[in-house]
């Protein structure tokens, strides 16, 4: 074969300045996802694998992929894949469990399930079914107020723990030990108060047990009207009822209407206009009886 034909013919078959173009930027990308790979079988655990642990990140917390990007310059639109590390997903339920452990919930409470909840009485099959419905509502709030004993709690753990399933991160205060901390606490009073307005599931238990004074009532409704704002769920459960639909005992001073107007308003409103307020009647405890959401 003559030198000059090979020559032809070897520029016939040389790629094309868009195929040479294409072949680099095929290779830069396996050099990425290589780079990607590497950079992943590297990842040291920084988290403790007996309390979760993940195959993604190896419980490190991040992970490496890549990541498409879109930008302009001067008119054109262009497309370009980074190499970029992402939080991994796992966090989320790693802070939920480390929250459900600061969380003061006991263990008792973390047995409160759905499938367990006893409904041998009509007023338990209706908290029941509130409950599951309040779980995948748009509403915000639940609310459920009754004398000590009459499973309030129990009814606030099954929702919370549904949460804790779905991988929300959590958090349960009750009232009292709340107001306490914050007390002894001054200095870091708006940290404890910005982590119960931030939480994506708040569980407010045994609310103004007391009569509360105008700073409690200030905190209060700072985490409310903040939760209210940013659309996240609350569940509260006090010896105080919401508001008493019973003429005889609609004045009580104790009803939260009464205490705290601005609050039980925003709680109301956003419990469904009250379909998720319950009250259970001040009975003997063997007598019981629902009266529905008022
Ligand atoms: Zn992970």
């Amino acid at each position: 074969m003559e030198f000059g034909k090979l020559d032809k013919l070897m520029a016939e078959h040389e790629p094309s300045k868009e195929e040479q173009e294409r072949i680099l930027a095929l290779n830069k990308r396996e050099q990425l996802i290589e780079k990607c790979r590497r950079l992943n079988n590297q990842l040291k655990p920084r988290f403790d694998s007996n309390v979760y642990h993940c195959e993604r990140c190896n419980d490190s917390g991040s992970y490496y992929q890549l990541e498409k990007v879109k930008y302009e310059v001067e008119g054109g639109e262009y497309e370009d894949e980074y190499l970029v590390c992402n939080r991994c997903e796992c966090m989320k339920v790693r802070e939920s469990l480390e929250a459900l452990k600061h969380s003061g919930i006991t263990e008792k409470m973390k047995r409160e399930t759905f499938d367990n909840y006893r409904t041998d009485e009509s007023w338990q099959k209706s908290i029941k079914e509130k409950a599951i419905k309040f779980l995948d509502s748009e509403e915000t709030f639940f609310y459920i107020g009754g004398y000590t004993g009459s499973g309030k709690t129990k009814i606030c753990s099954c929702i919370l723990n549904k949460y804790v399933e779905r991988e929300k991160a959590i958090l349960y205060l009750v009232w009292r030990d709340f107001m306490a901390d914050l007390m002894e606490n001054i200095d870091n009073s708006n940290k404890l108060i910005k982590e119960a307005q931030d939480i994506e599931v708040l569980y407010i238990d045994d609310l103004y047990k007391f009569p509360p004074k105008d700073f409690e009532k200030r905190v209060l409704y700072g985490i409310i009207n903040y939760r209210v704002n940013k659309g996240l769920k609350t569940i509260i459960s006090s010896e105080t009822k919401l508001k008493n639909s019973d003429a005889k005992e609609q004045y009580k001073y104790e009803d939260m209407i009464n205490i705290d107007l601005a609050v039980a308003g925003r709680i109301w409103e956003n419990a469904g206009n009250g379909e998720f307020v319950i009250s259970i009647a001040n009975e003997p405890k063997y007598n019981i009886r629902f009266r529905g959401n008022v």
